[in-house]
């Protein structure tokens, strides 16, 4: 079959692999779409982050040249001996979280905080940017037919939305801030229109992102103009319930701090290549709190039946469809150029 694979910091391949088989224990799917994430691009274009180079992946026994494609739907085509949950012709997305079971963070449930924890498209175990991936049942979740092959593709990105908004002290009527309005920062927004927010206010630079998240409820805010900090305690007298820092820019994680009313919090969504120096008594002064999370537990279930709600939708996230040849030119070179992009999916059927 024809698959993605990475070799190296802008070296990825378009190559014939062999299909995986159904395994024991395995259900084998046939791929229908596979988002684009910005985890792709950081491997591709500054790599490798997640992905085995020079040692196998604990879990995965794989390292590079390794499949890619995390965010993907499909159908199940065959199932491996002891599947008692699916068979098939069954419609589903992956939870691509690869955990030992065994760690302390395995044994309070907290598989995402994993201390040898990979994901399937990044680690090993095949990949979104295929024909074909063969999963462990434990990790397949059924969408009902009212979710689209499409919107499918959206659950795993938008798990780690919700799962921000779940994690955060948000409640029910509160104001929040989602600095940076990027596809994760977009979905953030769904999730809190899900949790029932008063107000929302999205800070982007870009105009077309801005817009983005204007169309979907917030207010844009452009940090260009005028201060971004000053605008929103205004607005909110006295500043956002939560903030989600959704830029993985240093300095907006002190504007995010301070655009935060007292006891308030910042939760950390992006992750950050470097340091991010803020004033401790930021904190204190306010005794206002930081949390970040990593991924998503226990979510897909939840963010599949809003999305049979319409939150999360494919109509509005998704700008571009494409051919999985084309995933390098049209997909990872258009992502890296053009903000207007929010949500590329990628077919291996077109
Ligand atoms: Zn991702
Ligand atoms: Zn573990």
């Amino acid at each position: 079959m024809q698959a993605l694979r990475w070799h190296g910091v802008k070296d990825v391949r378009m190559e014939q692999i062999e299909e995986p088989a159904a395994l024991k224990g395995k259900v084998k799917i046939k791929v229908e779409w596979c988002g684009i994430c910005g985890s792709d691009l950081h491997e591709y274009a500054a790599g490798p982050i997640f992905i085995p180079k020079d040692a196998p992946h604990p879990l995965t026994q794989e390292q590079a040249p390794i499949v890619m494609g995390h965010e993907f739907s499909g159908q199940i085509v065959e199932v491996g001996e002891g599947v008692s949950r699916f068979k098939a012709g069954d419609r589903v997305v992956v939870e691509p979280i690869y955990a030992c079971g065994q760690c302390v963070a395995c044994k309070q449930g907290k598989y995402n905080l994993c201390e040898k924890m990979g994901f399937l498209g990044l680690a090993g175990g095949g990949g979104g940017f295929s024909e074909y991936v063969a999963a462990d049942e434990h990790m397949v979740h059924k969408i009902p037919d009212s979710v689209s092959f499409e919107q499918g593709a959206l659950v795993e990105p938008s798990a780690v939305a919700l799962y921000a908004v779940r994690q955060s002290q948000f409640k029910v009527g509160d104001r929040a801030v989602v600095f940076g309005a990027g596809p994760i920062g977009l979905l953030v927004i769904e999730a809190l229109k899900a949790s029932g927010a008063s107000e929302i206010y999205a800070v982007e630079l870009s105009p077309e992102r801005r817009a983005k998240a204007e169309e979907l409820g917030a207010v844009g805010l452009n940090p260009a103009e005028g201060d971004v900090v000053d605008d929103i305690r205004r607005l909110t007298n006295g500043g956002a319930d939560v903030s989600y820092e959704v830029t993985g820019v240093p300095v907006v994680l002190t504007q995010a701090i301070q655009a935060t009313k007292l006891s308030g919090q910042i939760m950390i969504v992006s992750i950050f290549e470097k340091e991010a120096p803020i004033h401790p008594n930021l904190i204190v002064m306010q005794e206002r709190n930081i949390a970040g999370i990593i991924g998503y537990r226990d979510v897909f279930p939840a963010v599949i039946s809003l999305m049979e709600q319409g939150y999360f939708s494919a109509e509005k996230l998704i700008t571009k469809r494409i051919a999985l040849k084309d995933v390098v030119s049209e997909g990872f070179e258009t992502l890296m150029k053009e903000k207007s992009q929010v949500k590329i999916l990628v077919s291996p059927n077109l």
